[in-house]
């Protein structure tokens, strides 16, 4: 069989796209990966790794190299913004016999990424093509054939699989015509970065959720260039305000001393303001294209689990591609994966992140109570909190893919 017969293409150089070539390119298999940007990114986005990611993640010690780089954070905490009240707060050690890994680890996902990177480097069978966007794709019966544009021209480049890995614009979904399903949310997203000590003057852990009155705020902690670290805060945002108006100085200041209250200014290191969705793909395979990460599904960040689907994405469908390519294990294993992962994305992390969100911004004065109230008796409870906790840290929809076979597809 000549190298095309078993080769595999990835379109997408983020993390999901990096990790499946890593295992994949372990195993032997020759793979080329294309990313329109010329090198790896490094904007701060995805932080938080979950139990279940950090499970998969083990092998090679890579989940203790995110451990070392990142922070290790075991507690999470729900605060009431108009009272001030400190709501509930919730350990991961209630899962000491569920996972190795009974915290969460903050890792910033371009870390996350050269983590990848380093690894690859040691393998001759991956190809690594920066700078290069894919812009078409046809399927045969027996291999896939994809258009890439270098900025001189275009050249074809063929293989048994090709990995959307794309991003959330996913010209590969594009390509195949598949449905993005679901739908945008009329508000945007600001992220605001801070060195302000949360832990130090609020008495803030190292991830903290807010309720307010039709609003909410993510605030969490990252190592950044090392100790002291940064604190990176999330808000909705009015679609009637403007972005300049929002991303001003006097806007970004009036945003966070809403929340946080402070005699001075805050010095704010990094802005950054985004349009989210709830969408998951109608099919995650479509013959020989799969797709992975958020070309696959996307969603909004409270709780943190879009980037954790996507490395679950990505070691799942590794692990059954190898098996078809090494081992002429039966293709519908990758029917199965669609089944797995794309039951996960809907029935966990859509259903999840929304629920995190109407929890946190409830405006109607009894609803926030029941909310709120829940949220204290769920914690005071250890059985209703490691239960909590099992979704939380998304080993409840791993061991729910798990139990999935070959006969459910
Ligand atoms: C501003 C922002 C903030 C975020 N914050 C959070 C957060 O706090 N928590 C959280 O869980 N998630 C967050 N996310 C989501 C998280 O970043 C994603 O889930 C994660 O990046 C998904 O990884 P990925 O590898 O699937 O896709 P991406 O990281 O988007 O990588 C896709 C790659 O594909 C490349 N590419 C795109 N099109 C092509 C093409 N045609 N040809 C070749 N290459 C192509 C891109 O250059 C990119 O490198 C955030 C996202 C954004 C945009």
């Amino acid at each position: 069989m000549s190298d095309d017969g078993k080769r595999v293409l990835i379109a997408g150089g983020g993390p999901v796209g990096l990790l499946c070539a890593w295992l994949l390119g372990r195993r032997g298999i020759p793979v080329t990966l294309f990313d329109e940007n010329t090198g790896p990114q490094a904007d701060p986005r995805a932080a938080t790794t979950h139990p279940a990611t950090l499970e998969v993640l083990a092998a090679d010690g890579l989940a203790a190299d995110m451990a070392r780089v990142g922070l290790v954070a075991p507690i999470f905490q729900f605060w009431d913004r108009p009272s001030g009240e400190l709501v509930a707060e919730f350990d991961h050690a209630v899962l000491k016999h569920d996972t190795r890994f009974p915290h969460v680890v903050q890792c910033e996902q371009f870390k996350t990424a050269r983590l990848i990177l380093e690894r690859l480097r040691g393998l001759a069978n991956v190809e690594l093509r920066f700078g290069h966007t894919v812009t078409g794709v046809a399927q045969r019966e027996d291999g896939v054939t994809v258009s890439v544009h270098d900025g001189r021209g275009t050249t074809q480049h063929s293989g048994a699989w090709l990995v959307g890995a794309d991003g959330g614009r996913s010209a590969v979904r594009k390509e195949c015509n598949i449905e993005f399903e679901g739908f945008t949310w009329p508000e945007r997203f600001i992220v605001l970065t801070t060195p302000y000590d949360f832990e130090a003057e609020r008495g803030l852990c190292y991830r903290s959720y807010f309720a307010d009155i039709g609003a909410w705020c993510n605030c969490f902690k990252v190592s950044a260039a090392g100790p002291p670290g940064l604190w990176r805060t999330v808000y909705p945002v009015d679609p009637a305000q403007s972005d300049d108006e929002v991303m001003s100085d006097d806007g970004v200041q009036a945003r966070i001393q809403s929340f946080f209250p402070a005699p001075r200014p805050y010095e704010i290191v990094h802005r950054n303001i985004y349009v989210t969705h709830q969408r998951v793909a109608a099919r995650f395979r479509k013959g020989r294209v799969l797709l992975a990460g958020d070309a696959a599904h996307v969603n909004n960040p409270i709780g943190g689990m879009g980037l954790n689907g996507g490395i679950q994405d990505a070691a799942n469908l590794s692990d059954k591609l190898a098996q078809v390519v090494l081992d002429g294990a039966p293709e519908r294993l990758l029917d199965l994966y669609d089944r797995q992962r794309r039951t996960v994305a809907v029935e966990f992390v859509q259903e999840q992140s929304i629920a995190n969100k109407k929890r946190l911004e409830a405006r109607e004065p009894g609803a926030r109570r029941r909310n709120l109230d829940e949220l204290r008796a769920i914690a005071a409870d250890p059985e209703r909190a490691r239960q909590f906790l099992l979704r939380t840290s998304m080993i409840a929809s791993q061991r729910r893919a798990d139990s999935m076979t070959l006969e459910d597809v």
